[in-house]
């Protein structure tokens, strides 16, 4: 390749030999636009090399029109000529001493000027019949000078393609820019920080992931990649929060034994070892002017509720305002009911502002607030609209943290009149697997609740084919019968969804057949809010003994009494919120029954179905879900613009990535903006990836 100019790794890939408009188009469509877009564009797996054949096997092989096979075959270059034309094609025969066989490429004019007559190459690819002679369209292909023997078993990649853009193809304009780019690659990674790692260079590791010898090369390659990826992010991560805490300013909340002790009069029962290990590690953060950035996860039923309403109290009791917000209306509801019977008898007051208060009882709160004689306000991202002005927001709690993006969190800290903003927790019911807290999440302190409140027993969970669904339904209206009360989940609202049972017309079925002697209620999303505030009352008050409903009560409803959870088509939602809705049972001192009805189509849905019947452990299920579902879904990471990665995995890569974080944080500390000279190549990438997506252009 000594004849070739080396290539910026940012240019666009048409300055590649051999990319036109159309190959270039292909590309972009997987997204592919420049150099380094097309060498990050990494191997998905390998296959072993063909062993060589001579020209007259492969022959013998083909006897029909039809046959084909994938060969390999070394050889002279007998001749060579172009094809011009709409679709330019380059023709050649290759000989060995057996046979001769005709290799077609098309779209790859470059290629007259490396291979002539004389050449010795070897070829491979797709062998067939055309006309009745041999044929290898698009053959990938070598000098026989450049090919290492010793490479009998070499591994060929397989890449993520496109019908207008094989794997084949991708590997050869693959192999073209490495030739290219990699003489002249300046590693982004300072030496000392590669050798204490033990990680190669980064040519090397690109060369190694799309050419390798064997699977360690491979995995040493792909270790190098992931490391990359990781570190970037938690740079840009650390950077950013590095930044916030230095430039903004908390109003500090301290906690004192005065405070403590009237706060916890005001919690009806006594916290748990965990819950009050929590509210220590907030009431640290809060005590000071650095504003808090924490998140609290507990798996449901853990009583994270308490913990917020702690740090609540305790703002308020320094003078100060706290909102909750949550990602729903009905959730903002049953928070603002659950807060408020809690807080029964005492002189502090809670608001509720949603999307569907009334615009006068609207106007009401926003007065207050901004009086400051309304200290607590539980609502929906309604409460971050313009016009809704705290006297002195203390405090901010996000109640299911992946519904939020980073963004919006950032929305959350507006400046106020003081120059300050509210300290801020986010709670999430749904356990983020530790990968995840740690990377997308690596701006946030994280406190952990495991233990449950005392006098619970684990939910028993079954699996139930829908055929049998008269026993679950049987066995729902003896427990009303004792007394106790029940919910059935069913996938849609309305009747058109093909087939699955919509919340109105299952309540009429189960109605006038095995819950006939029950009082039935509907629930979901397009009630009103009157409506579905007098339905949950009703519940609660036991005037109602089974709702059905649709995944509106997946999170926050609480209601001691409910013991038996039966889910319609359980094969259509998530693991993770499964998990959510066999926790809104068993939440008293009676042990809670869960019912899946459903009947997977496939054999991945019916593991699915057993690993949730199996387990209790929220944190294990929801890194089943990362699994399963990978991780994309779960921080809705494509509209917050923080893009999984294409080599680090997050189910497997955990090590790495605390190697990455140990690294970034040094770095950091070392360097807070990154403007030291072994890091300039790795700002500019940080910035090109993420400085849009965290916010970064403000810093430093
Ligand atoms: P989460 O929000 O984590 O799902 P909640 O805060 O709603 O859990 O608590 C679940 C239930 O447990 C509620 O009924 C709550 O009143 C109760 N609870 C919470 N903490 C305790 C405790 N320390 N002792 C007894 N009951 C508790
Ligand atoms: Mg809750």
């Amino acid at each position: 390749m000594s004849s070739a100019q080396p290539l910026d790794i940012h240019a666009s890939v048409d300055a590649l030999p051999g990319v036109g408009p159309a190959i270039a188009a292909s590309l972009s469509r997987l997204g592919i636009t420049t150099v380094i877009d097309l060498l990050d564009h990494v191997p998905m797996r390998y296959e072993h090399e063909r062993a060589e054949a001579t020209i007259a096997d492969v022959e013998a092989d083909l006897p029909g029109e039809d046959d084909a096979a994938n060969i390999s075959v070394r050889g002279e270059i007998a001749a060579i000529r172009s094809t011009p034309g709409r679709k330019p094609r380059i023709e050649a025969t290759l000989e060995d001493d057996t046979g001769s066989i005709r290799l077609t490429w098309f779209n790859a004019p470059w290629l007259m000027r490396r291979i002539r007559p004389g050449s010795r190459l070897v070829v491979e690819g797709r062998a067939s019949r055309w006309k009745g002679y041999l044929q290898l369209a698009n053959p990938r292909w070598q000098f026989e000078e450049e090919r290492d023997e010793a490479r009998e078993d070499r591994l060929r990649p397989v890449y993520p393609a496109s019908e207008d853009l094989p794997s084949t193809r991708i590997e050869s304009l693959v192999t073209v820019a490495l030739d290219l780019v990699l003489p002249e690659m300046v590693d982004p990674l300072p030496a000392e920080l590669r050798h204490r790692r033990a990680l190669p260079d980064i040519a090397t590791a690109y060369d190694r992931i799309h050419r390798p010898s064997d699977p360690d090369a491979v995995a040493e390659a792909r270790r190098r990649l992931a490391f990359d990826e990781l570190l970037l992010l938690q740079l840009g991560v650390m950077m950013k929060r590095r930044h916030l805490r230095q430039t903004l300013h908390a109003a500090p909340l301290l906690l004192d034994d005065d405070v403590d002790r009237r706060i916890r009069e005001r919690i009806p029962f006594t916290l748990t070892a965990d819950q009050d290990r929590v509210c220590a590690e907030i009431a640290a953060d809060l005590g000071s002017d650095r504003p808090m950035n924490r998140l609290l996860e507990g798996d449901v039923g853990s009583g994270k509720t308490a913990v917020a309403v702690y740090a609540m109290l305790l703002a308020a009791a320094r003078g100060h305002q706290a909102a909750l917000i949550a990602p729903t209306g009905i959730l903002a509801e049953q928070h603002h009911a659950s807060i408020t019977r809690l807080l029964a008898g005492a002189s502090v007051e809670v608001g509720l502002l949603t999307g569907s208060t009334p615009a006068a009882e609207r106007r009401r709160i926003i007065e207050r607030l901004a009086a400051g004689d309304l200290e607590l306000l539980v609502g929906t991202h309604a409460l971050l609209s313009e016009d809704v002005a705290f006297r002195s927001l203390g405090l901010s709690i996000i109640d299911e943290q992946h519904r939020f993006g980073v963004e919006q969190r950032s929305r959350l800290r507006r400046v106020d009149s003081a120059g300050r903003v509210p300290h801020l927790m986010v709670m999430t019911a749904t356990p983020i697997p530790r990968t995840l807290s740690l990377t997308i999440f690596g701006d946030l302190d994280v406190s952990t609740i495991r233990e449950r409140p005392p006098g619970r027993s684990a939910t028993v969970t079954r699996v139930v084919p829908p055929a049998r669904s008269d026993d679950v339904y049987g066995y729902l209206a003896e427990r009303v019968k004792a007394g106790e009360q029940g919910f059935v989940v069913v996938p849609a609202i309305e009747e058109s969804d093909a087939g699955l049972a919509d919340v109105e017309s299952h309540r009429r079925r189960l109605e006038q057949g095995a819950l006939r002697d029950c009082r039935l209620a509907i629930l979901h999303g397009r009630q009103s809010v009157r409506e579905r505030e007098s339905v949950m009352d009703a519940f609660r008050n036991r005037e109602i003994d089974v709702l059905v409903a649709t995944v509106v009560i997946e999170v926050g409803v609480d209601v001691p009494n409910a013991t038996v959870m039966v889910v319609e088509h359980a094969e259509r939602f998530g693991l993770a919120q499964l998990h959510q809705l066999r926790g809104r049972v068993g939440r008293g001192e009676r042990r809670g029954v869960c019912a899946f009805i459903g009947e997977p189509a496939t054999e991945d849905g019916r593991r699915r179905l057993e690993a949730i019947a199996e387990s209790d452990d929220g944190f294990r299920i929801a890194e089943l879900d990362l699994e399963i579902r990978g991780p994309g879904e779960l921080f809705g990471a494509r509209q917050s613009g923080t893009a999984p990665f294409r080599v680090a995995d997050l189910v497997t890569d955990l090590d790495l990535l605390r190697i990455a974080r140990t690294d970034a944080s040094e770095w950091i500390q070392r360097d807070p903006t990154l403007l030291g000279p072994d890091a300039t190549l790795l700002r500019g990438r940080l910035m090109a990836t993420y400085g849009e997506s965290l916010g970064l252009g403000d810093v430093g």
